[in-house]
C-alpha cells in the first residue's frame, strides 16, 4: 500500500505563557498522500495554523512541540537538525501565509525577492534542463549560466515563468515593482509564485485568501488546484470557509480546540456529517433561496485552552453531551471506510473488535 507523503502522529504543541500552559494541539493525527488536497477547517484558535507551523518546525518561544511524530517521506522532521529543516522548508514543503505584506519585504522589488528565493533554494547550474519547472510548458528559454551574472539572469527568466504560471498580468513589469504598487490579489500571486519556485512536494496554504474578495479568492483557488493537479503536489488548505473546501479539497479534517474531531473525504463529510460540531458548522451556512429569520449557530464559544474542558472538549456546547463525554476523551473511530470521528456517540460497544 502507498505510504503517505506526510504522516502526523499524536502531535502535541503547547505554549508556556505567564497565564498558564496553552494546550494548543492535543494529539493530532493526519495522513496526506501524494497529489492529495486536504482542507483543515475550524473556528479561529482551534489549532489549524499551529498544526502547519508545527509540521514546518516554525513554533517559536514560548511554544514547544512536546510530543509526537511528523513523518515526511518516512523521516521524522522533529528529529532533523535546524540545517536539515532549512533545506526542507521551501524546497520540499512550502507555505503561503495569510497576509503577503507581512512576508514580502516592502523595500525590495519583486524581482529581487523572487530571484533571491530561486537562487537560494535551487542551485542554478549550467544545464538548461535544471532551469525548467517540471510539468509546465512554454517556459522562457534562458541561456546556460556560467557566471554569477548568468545565474541571476537565468533566475530572472524563471521568475517571469513563475509569474506567468500564476496568471500574473504583465509579469516583466511586475518584476520591477515594489509590493505596495501591487493589488492584494497580485501580492498573493507573488507569494504563490515564491512558494512554487522550488517545486515543493507539499504546499500549505494558511488562510491564503482571507483578505481578498470572493472573485479573486475563487481565481486563486482554481489556480492552485490547476497547478497542484499538473505538478502532483499535495496540499493542505487551511481555512474556516467550508465552501472553499467543498470546491477544492479531496478530504477534510475538522478541528476543534486542538483536536481533529472528524476526517473524511469531502463528499462523505458534506453528505453525512457525523460529529455534532461538524453538523453545527454545516447547518450554520446560509442557504440561498431559503428564508430564515435567524441563522443557525453553535451555542457557547471556543474554550480557554489553558483550562480546556475535561473529556470531550466540545461537551459544554454539545446538545448530545452525557456523563461519559465529561469524563473521557473520545478516541477516533472509523465509522465507514475512510470516515473517522471522535465522539462517544460512535464508540464501539465494549468487547467488539
Ligand atoms: Fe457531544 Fe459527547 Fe460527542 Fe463530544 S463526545 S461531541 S460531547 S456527544
Amino acid at each position: 500500500m502507498e505510504e503517505p507523503l506526510l504522516s502526523v502522529r499524536n502531535l502535541k504543541t503547547y505554549f508556556y505563557t505567564y497565564a498558564g500552559v496553552v494546550k494548543a494541539l492535543e494529539g493530532i493525527n493526519l495522513d496526506i498522500y501524494r497529489g492529495e488536497s486536504i482542507g483543515l477547517v475550524g473556528e479561529t484558535g482551534c489549532g489549524k495554523s499551529v498544526t502547519a507551523l508545527s509540521v514546518l518546525r516554525l513554533i517559536d518561544f514560548p511554544g514547544r512541540i512536546i510530543e509526537g511524530e511528523v513523518l515526511f517521506k518516512g523521516e521524522d522532521l522533529l528529529k532533523k537538525s535546524e540545517d536539515e529543516m532549512r533545506e526542507i522548508r521551501g524546497r520540499q514543503i512550502a507555505i503561503i501565509f495569510q497576509d503577503p505584506m507581512t512576508y514580502i519585504n516592502p523595500v525590495y522589488t519583486i524581482r529581487e525577492q523572487l530571484v533571491d528565493v530561486i537562487l537560494r533554494h535551487q542551485k542554478i547550474r549550467t544545464r538548461d534542463s535544471e532551469l525548467k519547472i517540471e510539468g509546465f510548458e512554454g517556459l522562457t528559454e534562458v541561456p546556460s549560466p556560467t557566471s554569477k551574472k548568468d545565474s541571476k539572469r537565468a533566475a530572472s527568466g524563471k521568475a517571469i515563468d513563475l509569474l506567468k504560471l500564476v496568471n500574473m498580468p504583465d509579469p516583466e513589469r511586475v518584476l520591477t515593482q515594489y509590493p505596495h504598487e501591487l493589488s492584494g490579489g497580485m501580492r498573493q500571486r507573488v507569494m504563490i509564485a515564491m512558494a512554487l519556485s522550488c517545486n515543493p512536494e507539499l504546499l500549505i496554504a494558511d488562510e491564503a485568501t482571507t483578505f481578498l474578495d470572493v472573485t479573486v479568492q475563487a481565481q486563486i483557488f482554481s489556480l492552485l488546484g490547476e497547478i497542484t493537479a499538473k505538478t502532483g503536489t499535495s496540499s493542505i488548505i487551511i481555512t474556516h470557509d467550508l465552501g472553499l473546501v467543498a470546491e477544492n479539497c479531496d478530504k477534510v479534517a475538522i478541528m476543534y480546540a486542538g483536536n481533529i474531531v472528524e476526517y473524511a473525504n469531502t463528499i462523505a463529510l458534506f453528505d453525512n456529517p457525523l460529529h455534532p460540531y461538524t453538523a453545527g458548522l454545516l447547518s450554520a451556512i446560509p442557504v440561498l433561496h431559503r428564508h430564515a429569520e435567524k441563522l443557525d449557530s453553535i451555542p457557547g464559544s471556543i474554550p480557554d485552552l489553558i483550562y480546556p474542558p475535561s473529556g470531550c472538549r466540545f461537551h459544554p456546547r454539545c446538545q448530545y453531551a452525557r456523563e461519559a463525554c465529561r469524563l473521557e476523551k473520545p478516541v477516533s473511530v472509523e465509522v465507514e471506510p475512510g470516515h473517522y470521528v471522535s465522539c462517544h456517540l460512535f464508540d464501539k460497544p465494549k468487547g467488539s473488535p
